[in-house]
């Protein structure tokens, strides 16, 4: 038996030595708590869960869904970008749900990217762009993500010969895992740099419900001409809390829409119709659910960042995201200072660079794990003198 080439090419899995080590450690009994995942500990909202179980009762969602969506969730997302954006879309055109933001994401270059062509992809940044990319048969083309340049791509800094293989144009904000914020004349900059290399702009906006401070995140799909040239994945997984549930969807360019439909007809068959009735519901539901969720986060958010100056590490709260992006002290790298927090106090985090090779230097903290895990963690690491 011989494995395709292409997954050779897949880089190595990078928090496997961390993996054994935590599990070495939970062997001899150490109570480890994990600041490592990023996936919500709060419950989804309970006229969600009650929307799910009325519609798995009806013998009507059993059956193959279609493979464009439901067109009253294709409504219900269109609607949505209206009042939270006043952005219009067309639900027929300009609106494909997806299982889980991170499919289409994995997807989105099989639609785009040939052999020899070039995703521009940020680093650190999100794993699935760059394994997509390779797996397409493409090469990903690095962007430095950088904390003088509020980790921010500087596209002017890509060389020419590589702008004109390139297809595609990744960013993620709030972003995964750096935490960064980007304002509405950031987009505006990618969405004319996009048309003037005629590149497609694909923004990967999961954590855009997730700001704190008053914070509001823009899309990029407000840029005057993003019809022509953007889109942009959304998931329910983190903002209603939902990442077993996978469902999320792409929206805008037309065109880019159509070629990502055309796609997965040929890949999947669609999101279970109760689940996407469970979209609807949460769409346009209450929106205090999403507020307490916030609130939680900014709260955890604000222990941590206090107990990591305790440490001597000065870290700005972070406006967006479920993450807190944290330089190692002095001495340290990304894997030593895993180890060393794991080795001296149980605490799990994700070490920068398996995010890229600039994340080197940073550890990814995590906010989605329970109030009392977090506050016993935040306490040992107060006992942690660097
Ligand atoms: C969590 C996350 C997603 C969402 O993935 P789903 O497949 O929708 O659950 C997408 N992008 C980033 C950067 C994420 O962190």
């Amino acid at each position: 038996m011989r494995t395709a080439r292409r997954i050779e090419k897949l880089p190595p899995y990078l928090f496997a030595e961390i993996d054994r080590k935590v599990a070495e450690a939970k062997g001899r009994g150490a109570d480890i708590i994990s600041f490592g995942v990023g996936d919500p500990d709060l419950p989804t909202p309970q006229h969600v869960v009650e929307a799910l179980i009325e519609a798995a009762r009806d013998a009507g969602t059993h059956r193959y869904p279609s493979y464009t969506g439901m067109p009253e969730f294709r409504k219900a997302i269109a609607d949505w970008y209206g009042r939270r954006f006043e952005v219009r879309l067309d639900p027929d055109t300009q609106v494909q749900p997806l299982v889980g933001s991170k499919e289409g994401i994995f997807h989105l270059p099989v639609a785009f990217v040939d052999p020899g062509d070039v995703a521009l992809v940020p680093d650190p940044g999100y794993p699935v762009y760059e394994t997509g990319t390779i797996l397409a048969g493409g090469e990903a083309h690095l962007l430095p993500l950088r904390e003088q340049n509020d980790f921010l791509p500087d596209l002017g800094s890509i060389p020419r010969d590589v702008l004109e293989r390139s297809k595609v144009l990744w960013v993620n904000y709030p972003s995964n895992p750096t935490s960064a914020t980007a304002d509405l004349d950031f987009f505006v900059e990618a969405v004319a740099f996009c048309r003037r290399y005629n590149l497609l702009l694909a923004h990967d906006a999961a954590y855009t419900e997730i700001t704190y401070d008053g914070y509001v995140a823009p899309s990029a799909l407000e840029v005057d001409g993003a019809e022509k040239c953007v889109v942009e994945f959304h998931s329910l997984s983190k903002t209603y809390n939902m990442t077993g549930w996978r469902i999320g969807w792409v929206a805008g360019a037309p065109a880019a829409v159509e070629a990502i439909k055309r796609l997965k007809t040929n890949i999947d068959s669609g999101i279970f119709d109760a689940v996407q009735r469970a979209g609807i519901a949460a769409l346009e539901g209450p929106e205090g659910p999403l507020r307490d969720t916030v609130g939680i986060y900014q709260r955890r958010r604000d222990l941590l960042c206090d107990a990591l100056k305790s440490m001597g590490i000065v870290v700005e709260p972070p406006k967006g995201s479920i993450y807190v992006w944290v330089p190692v002290p002095v001495g340290h790298t990304s894997e030593s200072f895993t180890t060393f927090l794991l080795d001296e106090v149980d605490i799990v985090v994700a070490p920068g660079n398996g995010y890229g090779p600039t994340g080197e230097g940073f550890v990814r903290f995590s906010l989605t794990l329970p109030d009392d895990r977090l506050e016993e963690g935040v306490e040992r690491l107060r006992k942690v003198v660097t």
